[in-house]
């Protein structure tokens, strides 16, 4: 089976370590002898709410979360946190710091004025999103009642090498495209989310890590299940969580354990973006807009001079089994996305690809 595998670079849902993948194969009609699968497991059952104890308290322990800090696993994907987040905290005082530096973002910042006076404290989108605000670019608020940024844009593959200080304000933050790449000082945060389906699981879980004071403080009006407060205090069990991902993602957890963790995965995404980025950086033909110092180690995008040659590009690569290279509609060029699953090799050998397209082009 896993030797017809393709080098997969899309940017989600995306590649899931195959250790992973053939564990839940192996244990797809009969789970550790309970006769059943976990897809049709009661999650009330003794066997299910160990698989989600032993996740949840996993992912504690790789992610060096706090005991003031609750770890939801909710539905809706990254975007319902679009809605939750200004539900839940923006009551303080009516006001929040949105930093724009891609199509995520924006979509939070547009549904947040919803709710709110929002400032717009930082945009990148002079520069078509190319690069990161820095620190003495953020037009802060100090009435914010918080400030939203995205850590990864996945579209435009820029990514925060650095964590906003906000005076006490606290940070909501999109970690969709990055979770579990590197270590993150969670104490810094308010309350940092991430859709499953790109560095996690399998697309239908959302993992939030919520500030526990922040939580209880929603808008009046706040639809039961999009409310904090209702999901701590059922243990993210108000209604059916998304069991199955819930536990893809407990078997992701051990696999990266078994390479370190965080700390072991900050070494090897470093080194997979390194040799990529160094491709595109010395190839005649080949170009990334990002400026360095803002770019993602996870979505690498380039492009050449001629939208034929990418159209060619994109047509041999998948040919020799590099597939979603593709760049997305709204920036053109190519995309590839390589997250905590996409090994070593799929890597080097796309450097090779692109070594001996360079030349014979
Ligand atoms: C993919 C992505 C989203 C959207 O996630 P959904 O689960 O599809 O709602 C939001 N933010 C970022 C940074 C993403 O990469």
């Amino acid at each position: 089976m896993s030797d017809q595998r393709v080098y997969n670079f899309s940017a989600g849902p995306s590649m899931l370590p195959l250790e992973a993948l053939e564990r839940a194969g192996a244990e797809i009609t009969n789970y550790h002898g309970s006769g059943m699968s976990v897809m049709e497991m009661s999650h009330r059952s003794k066997v299910f709410m160990k698989i989600f104890e032993d996740t949840r308290t996993h992912f504690r322990k790789l992610f060096h979360v706090p005991d003031n800090y609750q770890i939801l696993f909710l539905q809706g994907g990254g975007s319902s946190q679009f809605s939750m987040i200004p539900l839940n905290l923006i009551g303080k005082t009516g006001k929040a710091d949105y930093a724009v530096t891609g199509n995520f973002a924006n979509i939070a910042y547009k549904e947040a004025q919803k709710y709110g006076t929002i400032n717009l404290a930082a945009s990148s989108a002079d520069k078509n999103h190319t690069y990161i605000p820095a620190q003495e670019q953020l037009n802060l608020d100090p009435e914010a009642s918080y400030f939203y940024y995205c850590a990864n844009n996945t579209i435009y593959g820029t990514e925060w090498q650095y964590i906003p200080e906000t005076n006490g304000v606290p940070l909501a933050c999109d970690m969709s495209s990055d979770i579990l790449s590197r270590p993150v000082d969670v104490s810094k945060y308010g309350v940092i989310f991430a859709g499953a389906q790109k560095n996690m699981a399998p697309a239908g879980l959302t993992v939030a890590i919520v500030r526990e004071d922040l939580a209880g403080h929603e808008l009046p009006y706040t639809p039961l299940m999009m409310n904090y407060k209702t999901m701590i205090d059922k243990d993210s069990m108000y209604n059916t969580p998304p069991c199955w991902c819930i536990y893809m993602l407990g078997l992701t957890l051990d696999w990266l354990d078994n390479l370190g963790g965080v700390e072991g995965m900050e070494k090897i995404k470093g080194k997979k973006a390194g040799i990529l980025y160094d491709c595109i950086d010395s190839s005649r033909l080949f170009n990334c807009a990002v400026e360095k110092g803002s770019r993602s180690d996870m979505n690498v995008t380039f492009r050449s001079a001629s939208e034929e040659l990418d159209t060619k590009f994109v047509a041999e690569s998948t040919a020799a089994g590099f597939t979603n290279l593709k760049g997305h509609r709204s920036v053109g060029g190519m995309r590839a996305s390589i997250y905590n699953a996409m090994p070593m090799e799929g890597v080097e050998k796309l450097v090779d690809f692109i070594t001996a397209f360079d030349k014979n082009n």
